[in-house]
């Protein structure tokens, strides 16, 4: 499939710019090279009108997005758009058959001022694993990526200041827009990054919740969709998640559907556990895997535990030390309590509180992010680089 190189046509022209958009993005299948990106505008992160330690998890417009259209089999050009809608056919396959695809990463202004992407690279790889499973054409990693990077640059001043604890949450989407009445893939794609600015859901320490566990309902078949990030995902989750939040309750978990036995994840986040000096996650083929979980389990053996992914039962969750979920949104939420069948478990050896280990990884992790310590691994982006 084609893909000719990413050139960037700026609908709107920010005349404080002196990086010319035009040279800097013109070579075909050439990655938009950024080397002459304006380093001035690294010091715009967080100069939006916006309260700063207000700031919640509701959507709050930016500037622009990023947009790229697939069509006659290649990538078109890389837009920029200011008008936050756009125009869909109406037999668009997205919208009849769910033929549609996201992802959902961060980018932190760190310590030193600069604003950084966590692991974009994996989020570029998952979500070529869902375009596959859709019958989507591929994004290509370094179109993935440098389309994130120019989604936050273009919103830079929507980037929360260090200190606050916010970020700015990127979600790259992609859906067939193209008219098919039958049940085949579209013939047109339309691949869009959005940005909003979210605030630090933990601004008093990790606080534990009490977490339902679904019965009546099923997230995802055993060789369905579960293990892909599409938006059919969600959309079975909608209903079990209402109930449960109409119970007081924040998040769900769900069980093998087969057999009802096993964990699978939460609604959608994953389930993990320490034991010991053991760090359990399910194995489940159906389980979307988060690269939160991976982050967790890389540095989880770095402090010495044994990582173990294989099939934990509803009944050992009782025995664990501690059991957290884990995703982009709040990197770690600990569960201290579960609600199964109407029984109320107690959870963990810490008396509704954090566990030691959990509240340790979960530092570790936000110090990279916000570029307090060294990043040993490659997990940061620098969105000017
Ligand atoms: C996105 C997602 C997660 C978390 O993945 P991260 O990469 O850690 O954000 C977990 N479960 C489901 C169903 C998801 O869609």
């Amino acid at each position: 499939m084609g893909f000719v190189g990413l050139n960037v046509l700026t609908t709107r022209r920010d005349p404080g710019r002196t990086s010319g958009s035009g040279s800097r993005c013109r070579r075909s299948s050439v990655v938009c090279s950024v080397s002459n990106v304006d380093s001035a505008l690294v010091s715009k992160a967080g100069k939006a009108d916006l309260k700063w330690d207000e700031l919640g998890f509701a959507y709050v417009n930016t500037k622009c997005f990023v947009k790229c259209v697939y069509k006659d089999g290649q990538w078109g050009e890389m837009t920029i758009e200011t008008d936050p809608y756009v125009k869909v056919h109406i037999g668009a396959t997205a919208l009849h058959y769910g033929q549609s695809c996201f992802e959902g990463m961060k980018a932190f202004t760190g310590k030193d001022g600069k604003v950084r992407l966590f692991r974009v690279d994996e989020n570029a790889k998952r979500l070529q694993t869902s375009t596959e499973r859709m019958v989507m054409p591929e994004v290509p990693s370094n179109m993935f990526i440098e389309a994130c990077k120019l989604a936050v640059r273009e919103n830079i001043e929507y980037a929360p200041p260090y200190g606050f604890g916010g970020s700015l949450y990127v979600r790259p989407l992609m859906f067939g827009s193209g008219a098919r009445v039958g049940l085949q893939p579209a013939d047109e794609y339309t691949f869009v990054v959005l940005v909003t600015p979210v605030g630090d859901y933990y601004k008093g320490g990790l606080s534990p919740v009490t977490a339902f566990v679904q019965t009546k309902y099923d997230r995802a078949a055993p060789q369905g969709i579960g293990n892909v990030k599409v938006g059919a995902n969600y959309a079975a989750d909608i209903l079990p998640f209402q109930i449960c939040k109409s119970k007081g309750y924040p998040i769900n978990l769900y069980l093998h559907p087969k057999t009802g036995k096993t964990v699978e994840e939460f609604g959608t986040s994953n389930f993990i556990a320490l034991k010991g000096d053991s760090y359990v996650t399910p194995d489940s083929p159906s389980v979307l895997p988060s690269i939160t979980n991976k982050t967790l389990m890389h540095l989880a053996s770095e402090m010495g535990m044994q990582v173990e992914r294989r099939p934990v039962t509803v009944e050992e969750i009782a025995d664990f030390d501690e059991v957290a979920a884990c995703g982009t949104a709040v990197v770690i939420t600990p569960v201290t309590r579960l609600v199964h069948n109407d029984e109320v478990i107690k959870l963990g050896n810490y008396d509704d509180q954090v566990g030691p280990r959990f509240n340790e990884l979960y530092q570790n992790v936000r110090a990279i992010q916000n570029a307090e310590v060294e990043d040993r691994y490659g997990w940061t982006f620098d969105v000017m680089e």
